[in-house]
This record gives structure tokens, C-alpha cells and sequence, in this order.
């Protein structure tokens, strides 16, 4: 899943980047509302946290613009700590969860998650689909049999985009999106050795080829394993 981050302070971007990069998602980062702004129309985001004292225009403006144009981005927004007009004019422009600095990183995180599953339409815990469960925390999948698979970095993030896009056809370039976090990691055809390393763990049914236009994460695909 892929997260724009717009905050002008670098130094606490480039950590919080570094801590959400560790939890599994890839990261853009912007340090001002117009770059921040741009970014989140162009870019097809999981969620934006986004800074309201923000050079060359406000957050809360580049929040309210977003809405106006109809982009519906789960978004965070980051608030001094006792500011509560900050927070209630937040959520009036449209943002969907607020925080207040300084934060610890694991509420940031759960905040994320929590905002994620509602737009997903999900209850709460773990991603469950197919007969799989996907333990976020510790990125292991346990299939159908109760056997649990544990996962690399790149695998997690590939499993839970599709886990979370089930009987979608996803091309390998908006999978290699949304699994890499830097343009130079971006070979789509990386996608092809991760999605054989994900069907020697979970079946071959479970990611369908749909050839010239990319893979198909089953939804429906209980106990065939
Ligand atoms: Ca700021």
C-alpha cells in the first residue's frame, strides 16, 4: 500500500517515513501544500497523512481542494496537541482522523490501519479473504489448512494489495506501485518472481494469470489449497 506523507518539518518526515516503510507500506514524501497537493491528485494513494502548518499553502486548504475535486483519500490529518479548533476544522474540511504532535509512531500506525480497513469496509483486525488470514503485525499469512507462512517485506505487500483488491484484474505495473517504495526498485517484472514465490505458498489458483493484462487474486477460493 502506498502513503503520501506532506510535512515541512524533514527531519520528523524522513524518521516517520523510515518507521511506516518498516510497518510495509511505500512512501512518498512532500514538504509543501502545493508538491503535497499535486502528488495526491496524481497518485492513486492508500492514505495521506497530512501536516496543517504547511509552507506555500495550508494544509487545510490543500485538504478542502482535495474533497472539492471529489478525491475521496482516506486522509490523517497532524495537529499541534492542544489545538482542538485545529482539529474540529480538520475534520470540516473533510479529513477523516486527526492526530496531535508529538505522537508515538504505533498510534500513527494504528490510525492508519483503522482508516484503511473502513474504507475497505472491514471490522477490524486481521484481513481475512479466501480461507487466508493475513497477520499484519508479524506479515504471516496462515491458509486454509491452519499452516502459517511467513513472509518477506516485498511478499507481505503484494499479499495485502491483493488480499485487499480481490477478483480485480491488477496489472504488474500498478502492483510494482504499490509493493515498491522507490522508482528505482520498479521493475515489473519483479512482480512475476514474487507472485511464483506467493503461489508456491498458497496455490496456484489463488493468483490467476490474466494474460496481457496482469494477475487475479481469487476472493472466493475457500479451502482449495
Ligand atoms: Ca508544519
Amino acid at each position: 500500500m502506498r502513503l503520501l506523507l506532506v510535512e515541512d518539518d524533514e527531519s520528523l518526515a524522513a524518521g516517520l517515513k523510515q518507521d511506516l516503510s518498516r510497518a510495509g507500506f511505500a512512501v512518498d514524501v512532500a514538504h509543501d501544500g502545493i508538491d503535497g497537493e499535486f502528488m495526491g491528485n496524481e497518485v492513486d494513494y492508500d492514505a495521506v497523512i497530512l501536516d496543517l502548518g504547511l509552507p506555500k499553502k495550508p494544509g487545510l486548504d490543500v485538504l478542502a481542494d482535495w474533497r472539492k475535486q471529489q478525491n475521496t483519500v482516506p486522509v490523517i490529518v497532524l495537529t499541534a496537541r492542544d489545538a482542538w479548533n485545529e482539529r474540529v476544522d480538520g475534520l470540516r474540511a473533510g479529513a477523516d482522523d486527526y492526530l496531535g504532535k508529538p505522537f508515538h509512531v504505533e498510534e500513527l500506525l494504528a490510525r492508519i490501519d483503522a482508516m484503511i480497513r473502513r474504507r475497505d469496509g472491514r471490522a477490524g483486525g486481521s484481513l481475512e479473504i479466501a480461507g487466508l488470514v493475513l497477520d499484519e503485525e508479524r506479515q504471516q499469512v496462515t491458509d486454509a489448512t491452519g499452516t502459517r507462512h511467513p513472509l518477506t517485506g516485498t511478499e507481505f505487500r503484494l499479499l495485502r494489495y491483493f488480499m485487499n483488491h480481490p477478483d480485480k484484474v491488477l496489472s504488474k505495473n500498478k502492483l510494482t506501485e504499490h509493493v515498491y517504495e522507490d522508482d528505482a526498485d520498479r521493475d515489473s517484472n519483479v512482480i512475476e518472481v514474487y507472485v511464483r514465490r506467493l503461489r508456491d505458498k498458497l496455490g496456484n489458483e489463488q493468483i490467476r494469470t490474466q494474460r496481457g493484462q496482469g494477475y487475479v487474486f481469487t476472493g472466493n477460493n475457500r479451502g482449495s489449497i
